[in-house]
């Protein structure tokens, strides 16, 4: 099968931002997907040049448009590999070629009239750069620029868009993934049960200048639709470039729900007029608040890739992005929110996973992949592998339909599983009882297939982690031929196989620069409360000044220079350091996951150099040679971390 997979071109008067990284994030992901299931994929992204705002952007910087545009263009293109975007083609509109088709378009569909000449006047928005009509009006104003449209008369050509209007209805009616997700296509279906006008689509050279000449009219330019949309088809060599047979069949569009109607309307009658089959699937997404607010340049929180990329690296910033957003819906960037996620699903969901098993299969198995003995899978094993093979047909499916969010959160259910499997099969026991050699052996090949499974279908998301984990996992030979049927497989990974222990996935980090964090101290409280001793009794009130919780444990590692103690990172549902005396009775690696409960308002503590922020509590006893025995606290099932204990 192939795929073409487009991005918009996007229009150079600003540089690239975080709605721009969004989109093209996800057209990438798209595209590294559909090759992971073996399509011949091609992957086009590019700049839109023309335009008055664009003439006017050069006039105030002092350049020609032409030296303007070079230099935005170039920002755009430089963008993209630092967020592991691999485009296979740039496109941008003042290529002569572009300008070519275009006009032999123009020429063609003015020839069979569906371009007529005519007088017009309307509300015409610069910012838009387009005619508005009374009913997109919001009290008089642009819905998108807030300011009203100014009333303009000119003589213009247009486009005979109403001839199109039934057959695109039908087209629509037709064809349900034509345009995703439903809301839009609700949208799209609702504008168009109105008589639809035609479409403005030249400005006079007397006016604008920098934009593409009429084949038909030298005092007359146009400029973004018959000049941007038509870039889908002059990007693969339309009309009669091998590309475009190869590629149209299979053309998907993604944008930002801003240019629904061009799309979902302008685009297909253009092509219809062409002669030209309509794109396969119109892929709309929402917008990207930043703290809760629409991202302007005039508040200043414009959020730009680069920056992004340098904060977190790239692959926590296309993790975030993928996972955030409900694919369609607007979501809120804000730095706690990537902190948040790069913390608790990257660095302890998936990263200490992946470096505990790596060790274990280290200290226990050579760093060599074990044999795993078929007879030993028993039903914890068994639920384990059909849960990874549940989640590769749901990723496939909610990767397909878009759903992103869906497919890590498939993923990530299996790594929570995991996590779980280590506890529940304890492999530091089973590697004291040598009588337990095979089923250890066992449990680690386990281990090693799902996370090889778990790190093929991440390719896509984080193609830089994925290809650690692989390369860590001994695999980095033929990584680019392997496709979800064949490598999607439980059993691919080869006994004997040389792992490695690899770099540190996703290191945490730091929240110091998080506004959220640094809270007001608390004052004292003004009044202490009586606390009635009694016989040794304490009152409710006394009680309930201690503050205990549910925490889970994410890191565990010994203090050094300490027998007795170990240093727990917990969640609850923050995390804090926590400082335990259980050395001598719990091995850091067996407490990772673990629920325990904790004193959480325990004035903070030094403990050999590292502060405690509360208290473990834990069971202790003596039994007659005077030994102490101790085991920690827990609750007998399994509750979201951070949930009080009273
Ligand atoms: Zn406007």
């Amino acid at each position: 099968m192939t795929t073409y997979i487009t991005t918009p071109i996007y229009y150079v008067n600003a540089l690239p931002h975080l709605g721009h990284a969004y989109t093209t994030i996800i057209t990438d992901t798209y595209c590294r997907f559909r090759r992971l299931c073996g399509d011949d994929v091609r992957f086009q992204t590019g700049t839109d040049e023309h335009g008055e705002k664009i003439a006017r952007a050069a006039e105030a910087e002092g350049v020609s448009p032409r030296e303007y545009v070079d230099r935005v263009s170039r920002a755009f293109k430089e963008a993209w590999p630092q967020l592991s975007v691999e485009p296979d083609h740039f496109i941008r509109t003042t290529n002569p070629e572009h300008i070519r088709t275009v006009q032999d378009i123009l020429q063609k569909v003015y020839d069979q009239d569906d371009i007529y000449f005519s007088e017009y006047s309307g509300l015409y928005c610069q910012g838009c750069e387009r005619f508005l009509t009374e009913k997109e009006l919001v009290e008089g104003n642009c819905p998108d620029h807030l300011k009203p449209p100014e009333e303009i008369t000119e003589q213009n050509y247009f486009f005979r868009m109403g001839r199109y209007q039934d057959w695109l209805i039908d087209h629509i009616k037709n064809n349900p993934e034509f345009i995703t997700p439903k809301r839009y296509r609700n949208e799209v279906l609702s504008f168009l049960s109105e008589p639809l006008e035609d479409l403005c689509i030249s400005r006079p050279t007397s006016r604008l200048t920098w934009g593409i000449p009429l084949p038909f009219d030298e005092n007359f330019v146009t400029y973004v639709w018959f000049d941007a949309l038509i870039n889908y088809l002059t990007g693969i060599g339309y009309p009669d470039g091998p590309d475009f047979e190869r590629y149209w069949s299979s053309s998907e569009h993604v944008i930002a729900k801003d240019i629904l109607k061009p799309h979902a309307i302008f685009w297909p009658t253009m092509l219809k007029a062409m002669g030209v089959e309509p794109y396969k699937r119109l892929h709309v997404h929402g917008y990207w608040n930043v703290d809760e607010t629409k991202m302007s340049k005039s508040i200043g929180n414009v959020v730009r890739p680069g920056e992004l990329v340098e904060q977190y690296g790239v692959d926590t910033v296309r993790y975030f992005v993928l996972r955030e957003m409900s694919f369609g819906l607007d979501a809120s960037f804000s730095s706690e929110a990537i902190v948040a996620r790069r913390n608790s699903d990257l660095a302890n969901d998936l990263g200490n996973l992946f470096s505990r098993s790596l060790t274990m299969i280290g200290k226990y198995a050579g760093s060599v992949v074990p044999e795993p003995e078929k007879g030993l899978l028993n039903d914890v094993d068994r639920e384990l592998i059909k849960a990874v093979e549940h989640m590769i047909k749901q990723y496939r499916q909610d990767m397909n339909g878009f759903l992103f969010h869906r497919a890590l959160q498939e993923v990530w259910k299996v790594i929570g599983l995991l996590n779980r499997f280590i506890v529940t099969n304890e492999p530091w026991e089973l590697a004291k009882n040598p009588a337990q050699e095979k089923r250890l052996m066992t449990v680690l090949y386990v281990l090693a297939e799902a996370l090889r499974i778990v790190a093929l279908v991440l390719r896509p998301v984080m193609p830089q982690a994925a290809a650690k984990m692989a390369a860590a996992l001994g695999l980095d030979a033929e990584q680019d031929t392997l496709t979800l049927d064949t490598a999607g497989k439980w059993g691919g990974l080869k006994p004997g196989t040389r792992i490695s222990q690899g770099p540190q996935l996703f290191p945490r980090l730091d929240k110091k620069n998080n506004k959220k964090q640094q809270q007001q101290p608390t004052p004292e409280k003004k009044e202490k409360k009586e606390t009635v001793r009694e016989k040794g009794l304490v009152g409710y009130d006394t009680f309930q000044e201690l503050e205990l919780r549910v925490a889970e444990i994410v890191a565990a590692e010994k203090i050094k220079k300490s027998d007795r103690l170990l240093k727990l990172t917990v969640r609850a549902p923050e995390e804090r350091t926590i400082v335990a005396g259980i050395a001598s009775f719990y091995e850091p690696d067996a407490l990772i996951g673990r629920q325990v409960i904790i004193v959480a308002n325990l004035k903070p503590a030094k403990l050999m150099g590292v502060t405690s922020h509360g208290m473990v509590l834990a069971a202790k006893e003596k039994d007659d040679d005077g030994n102490e025995r101790l085991v920690l606290s827990t609750v007998s099932d399994r509750i979201t971390p951070g949930s009080k204990v009273a």
